[in-house]
């Protein structure tokens, strides 16, 4: 079926991100996502279509709610599970095939994963569509790094000194709305692309308060911080980790009347939520199949590009063309959108 050099269609890897988006929303795991990563055995041609045999490395599906991770989605659960069977996290030379276009959290990782070609279904404008708005989070872009967060010289002596104490070896931590150490994070990137220090601190904050809420007996669905909370990072955070932090709700001021509802939040991101050490930027290493470790897109290039969010796709970005995926994907959308009204679905 497949010849040697030979070039492959998209068409059966879209159409099986498809297929995961609707088992998703069928299984109540979560959003209306799923995405698929590709290698092909004799590589890409000069237009990233995949030659020769190909080989998925990685399934992924939105398990933001269930796994109480407010950064597992479709893309980055992909991208997870191929570091995973593979046992390193450089995914350089492959596609990723998504039931829709990817949010800037997960175009950083995937840029700084060395992806090299990502096709998509859906696009955002069908996702704001039922719910699932991207443009907070691109508009944060848009603004330079220093107005999300603050470098921790700017804070009096007394303060600083507490939180570098605090921060001690680690390379970042959560603080509660009173101060206390919540959570710590370290890097751990080999079989994880996602695994820095900032992404860790908030994963592990929001899955801990997760439990404490489960122990309380509170049966709400728990995915992000409660108001107040504060990450402290050794460095500049990765530009993944700023929107997780938002993602988390950890930069949003809340309407105090609607705590629980984003559509009421402040849209202005508070600086003093993101404290950073030096004025180093915070790098994705992924780890390749001999060991090696790289870092595929600089951190500090994608915070300074004024084009955003084009520079986010330094990876070929495509839309799928074809029709009859298409029409599926939006089958699905509108499949999510009918189960929401009829509150079949896990709300975020
Ligand atoms: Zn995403």
């Amino acid at each position: 079926m497949y010849s040697k050099g030979k070039r492959v269609g998209d068409g059966f890897f879209l159409a099986l991100s498809v297929f995961l988006s609707q088992a998703n929303i069928e299984q109540h795991h979560g959003g209306p996502f799923g995405a698929v990563i590709v290698e092909f055995e004799d590589g890409l041609d000069a237009h990233g279509k995949g030659l020769g045999k190909p080989r998925v490395i990685g399934v992924g599906t939105n398990h933001v709610v269930p796994h109480h991770d407010p950064c597992a989605h479709t893309e980055i659960e992909a991208l997870r599970d191929a570091a995973k069977r593979q046992d390193f996290s450089d995914v350089r030379g492959c596609v990723l095939y998504t039931s829709c276009e990817c949010c800037p959290m997960c175009l950083s990782v995937a840029n700084g994963s060395g992806i090299s070609r990502i096709v998509s279904v859906n696009t955002r404008g069908q996702a704001e569509a039922i719910g699932f708005s991207d443009q907070l989070q691109y508009d944060l872009f848009r603004l330079p790094p220093h107005q999300h967060m603050t470098w921790m010289n700017r804070l009096e002596e007394g303060k600083r000194q507490d939180l570098l104490d605090k921060l001690s070896e680690h390379g970042a931590m959560v603080l509660d709305h009173k101060g206390d150490v919540f959570a710590y994070g370290d890097v751990d990137t080999s079989r994880d692309p996602t695994g820095i220090a900032s992404i860790n601190a908030v994963r592990k904050a929001v899955k801990k308060h997760a439990d404490h809420q489960k122990q309380k007996g509170n049966q709400e669905p728990v995915f992000c911080s409660p108001d107040g909370w504060t990450l402290v990072s050794r460095d500049i955070p990765h530009p993944s980790d700023l929107i997780l932090a938002d993602w988390a709700r950890m930069l949003r001021h809340r309407d105090h009347a609607n705590p629980e509802n984003p559509a009421f939040d402040g849209k202005t991101p508070d600086p003093l939520r993101i404290l950073h050490v030096t004025m180093t930027y915070e790098q994705l290493p992924v780890m390749d199949r001999h060991g090696c470790v790289h870092v595929h897109q600089d951190a500090h290039v994608t915070y300074q590009q004024p084009t955003l969010p084009d520079a986010l796709r330094a990876v070929l970005t495509q839309h799928s063309r074809g029709r009859v995926v298409s029409s599926a994907a939006q089958e699905v959308f509108q499949a999510w959108k009918d189960g929401t009204r009829e509150g079949k679905q896990v709300r975020y």
